[in-house]
């Protein structure tokens, strides 16, 4: 099990109740889309109408369920949730659907996932708030047409890329998240620390945000795991000796890799001479889902600089190189 996957845990979903931003003001970074959405939502709001449907995309962790309830806060309504991969028929989304409120949002996670059939629905249902489903089988199937309240869907996943261009084309709004720079996160462990009761100074915060990939729900976790250390080995106040010597047990390195990273860089410079190299063969070469590598390992490596994506294949940087005390080979 992964420290610093950026993949909610069982249980961290409780704990993040705590911490979990309400308002758009409290949505810390991010400044291109939070001044978008605070304007898109007065505007909203002004008219009394539903926000047009967003897609929010980015790696995990970076506050796409956040964003998502903080629209439905922000606009007074309720939110509804629920996945691609749970919707298994069509009859699982038109039961949801059925169930909003005018206004409401309707959050789907991995909507990249979905399945053709429920995609389907979705098309009417987006456009033109009405549900045109199938009921029945055989010769006594009919088509039935459902008026829906306005609403917003709200769709999340980790790369545009994945969804349907019919898909994508019906969203209004469309959000990037980035990973988030070390002020940003230093904020976020400073005001996660502050909710949780954790006693901290300014060392320390910067040294969990910065060893923390760029990811609040990974800085979130790693202050629990640091505090704990500094409860037991210290005198309770987190401070960046403390914070250092945590990670390094966590082996949580000095650029917040961990050993699937270093694993990943390590087996294109042992085994593919450095890239180029496409990443199916990376994905074997280290056992891990290619779908692993391209939404949660390679975003950071890559915006970080140590590895590249290019028409031939993945290939490490001299950055790599020298994270690793190595010195490039002669090309
Ligand atoms: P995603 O849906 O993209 O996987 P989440 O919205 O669940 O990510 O965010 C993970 C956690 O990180 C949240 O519970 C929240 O505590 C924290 N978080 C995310 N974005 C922000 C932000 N902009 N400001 C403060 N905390 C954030």
């Amino acid at each position: 099990d992964r420290l610093i996957s950026p993949a909610p845990k069982e249980r961290e979903e409780h704990l993040d109740r705590t911490v979990r931003p309400k308002l758009l003001a409290d949505y810390v970074g991010q400044p291109k889309v939070r001044e978008q959405m605070e304007i898109f939502i007065a505007a909203a709001r002004a008219r009394d109408e539903a926000l047009d449907h967003t897609l929010v995309f980015g790696p995990p962790g970076l506050g796409k369920t956040t964003l998502a309830n903080i629209v439905a806060t922000e606009m007074g309504v309720d939110l509804k949730s629920t996945s691609g991969p749970v919707l298994d028929k069509a009859g699982d989304l038109a039961a949801i659907m059925t169930n909003l409120e005018p206004g409401d949002v309707l959050f789907i996670d991995e909507i990249h996932r979905l399945s053709p059939a429920v995609e389907e629905i979705l098309y009417p249902a987006m456009e033109d708030f009405q549900l045109d489903i199938m009921i029945g089988e055989g010769p006594a199937a009919r088509s039935i047409k459902l008026d829906l309240p306005p609403f917003t869907l709200v769709g999340a996943t980790t790369r545009a890329g994945l969804l349907t261009s019919p898909l994508r084309d019906r969203f209004g709004i469309v959000q990037r998240l980035e990973f988030y720079d070390v002020k940003d996160l230093t904020h976020i462990v400073n005001r996660s620390a502050r909710l949780m009761g954790i006693s901290m100074d300014d060392t320390g915060a910067f040294e969990v945000a910065r060893r923390s990939r760029g990811t609040p729900r990974i800085a979130n976790r790693l202050l629990r795991r640091v505090r704990d250390y500094a409860e037991v080995k210290g005198d309770g106040v987190v401070t960046a000796q403390i914070a250092d010597a945590a990670l390094n047990m966590l082996a949580v390195d000095a650029q917040g890799f961990d050993q699937m990273d270093r694993r990943l860089l390590m087996a294109m410079i042992d085994k593919f001479g450095g890239g180029p190299v496409g990443v199916e063969s990376l994905a074997a070469a280290i056992s891990e889902e290619r779908d692993t590598i391209e939404d949660v390992l390679e975003p950071y490596l890559i915006q970080q600089g140590f590895m590249l994506r290019t028409p031939r294949g993945r290939m490490v940087t001299d950055h790599a190189y020298r994270h690793f005390g190595l010195d490039k080979p002669d090309a």
